[in-house]
């Protein structure tokens, strides 16, 4: 620039009150900052107490259950049927040995670099088709990749979801779900379920009287029920969203893990109006680790989303990404699929006969698919009791006071895994099991 305009840029400044001249100093910047003046000087103590920091929403303190799992699964002494983890042997070594081969010699440059916020375009393009397969015609832009499906609970609550906004949730379920809405603030509110899924009288009373800003539900072999949701209670449910507009977020890590009976569609390929959200992940049926899952939503969501997600952390891990997208594109996953569904299947056989052969007054439906037995202990025994005591003899599961909301319901279920440990350590955790509760029955 030449010099006349950098002295009338000066004038400007002055002008504007933005800087200062004074002989001998030169000139200046004139700090004034209108938030700095407005703020009250704080007090300031002698010592710093790191609690004491601690925002408002984060002085809940909440029950540390998801971590004790991931923990607790990396101990070979115990036998653990607490986690919701997919079979370690059946990881496919050979196809992620092979693809990431291949992706070091021929996209060195892409694996290694940033991806788009709302994911590889690739992959984007393969889940649109993994969702047709579903049951559910969407075009890319209404996909998200999402770190598993936890991120895209979080970033839909922290999206659209203001303190003491009523969110109605099955109950019991996840609890990963329900510590995300309540640290944001929400009240979470329980509506019963029972073989066919949510309660659908119930959860109509509960719309009228409060009025909640979404429902949030698993139609798939439920965490940790087990239910799948029939038919005509998906149907009824759609039909409720739409007469109250109240839209749902519907959470399907498990819908492809059928072992019995027929396919049934997700809410997403039954809603017309755009009143669902669907969420997915590739944790439950390929890997938890590289924690790829997706959100379907309209695409002024996605946007809206996708803000946060940018702020949040950029993007999912781009070399998870190509890894998923190639063991997509390349035909594993239909294979794979068809593989693990076999073993679980036998796993959940050989769980559920152990139980109905041994362990005499346990109450619980064979589930149709997914990852889980959710069963009720005889009401004489002490949950906790029986947890205690099973941890000492070598297993592990969550009681299920877990699933409720302030852990406030204890009626003596339990919820078995039966996924993660081998064939062998199924026959050995229920014969602990049962030891532990002929230990405590005898106390
Ligand atoms: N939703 C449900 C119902 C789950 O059971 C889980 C995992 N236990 C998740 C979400 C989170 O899955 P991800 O590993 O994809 O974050």
């Amino acid at each position: 620039v030449n010099r006349s305009t950098i002295v009338r840029a000066y004038q400007e400044l002055k002008a504007e009150g933005l800087i200062a001249s004074d002989i001998g100093r030169g000139t200046y910047v004139i700090y004034n900052n209108a938030a700095v003046e407005n703020t009250k000087p704080r007090n300031f103590v002698k010592s710093l107490f790191w609690h004491e920091m601690y925002s408002e929403s984060s002085k809940k303190n909440y029950d540390d259950i998801i971590s004790k799992i991931m923990n607790i699964d990396g101990n070979n002494r115990i036998i653990s049927f607490a986690g919701g983890i997919p079979a370690p042997e059946l990881f496919p070594r050979e196809e992620f040995e092979k693809i990431q081969i291949e992706l070091l010699k021929s996209k060195v440059e892409n694996i290694f670099s940033h991806s788009p916020v709302t994911g590889d375009k690739l992959l984007k393009k393969e889940i649109k088709h993994l969702m047709l397969n579903r049951g559910v015609r969407i075009p890319t832009k209404e996909v998200m990749v999402t770190s598993g499906s936890q991120q895209g609970i979080d970033l839909i609550v922290r999206t659209f979801i203001n303190v003491n906004d009523v969110i109605l949730i099955e109950e019991p379920t996840f609890f990963g779900a329900i510590q995300l809405f309540e640290s944001l603030g929400a009240k979470v509110v329980g509506v019963p379920t029972d073989e066919y899924g949510v309660r659908i009288d119930i959860l109509e009373y509960l719309i009228n009287k409060l009025n909640p800003k979404f429902i949030y539900t698993i139609p798939n072999f439920q965490n940790p029920t087990g239910v799948s949701m029939s038919i005509e209670r998906r149907y009824e449910l759609i039909g409720i969203s739409k007469k109250y507009s109240i839209p749902i977020i519907e959470d399907d890590p498990y819908g492809e893990l059928r072992y019995d009976g027929r396919q049934l569609p997700p809410l997403k390929a039954l809603d017309k109006h755009n009143y669902v959200l669907y969420l997915s992940t590739f944790s439950k049926v390929i890997s938890l680790g590289l924690r790829v899952g997706w959100i379907i939503a309209p695409e002024g969501v996605i946007n809206k989303l996708s803000m946060l997600k940018q702020l949040t952390d950029l993007h999912v891990n781009t070399l998870s990404q190509h890894i998923i997208c190639e063991f997509l594109k390349q035909g594993y996953y239909e294979k794979h699929l068809e593989r693990i569904r076999k073993q679980y299947l036998l796993k959940r056989d050989i769980m559920t006969n152990e139980l109905k052969r041994n362990f005499e007054g346990f109450k619980f439906e064979n589930p149709k698919g997914g990852f889980y037995i959710w069963g009720k202990l005889p009401n004489r025994v002490d949950l906790n009791t029986l947890f205690k005591k099973s941890i000492k003899n070598g297993v592990d599961f969550v009681p299920g006071n877990f699933f409720y909301k302030n852990n406030e319901k204890n009626d003596n279920f339990i919820r078995l895994n039966f996924t993660y440990p081998k064939k062998d350590e199924i026959i050995i955790g229920i014969k602990r099991l049962m030891d532990s509760f002929d230990e405590i029955k005898s106390i």
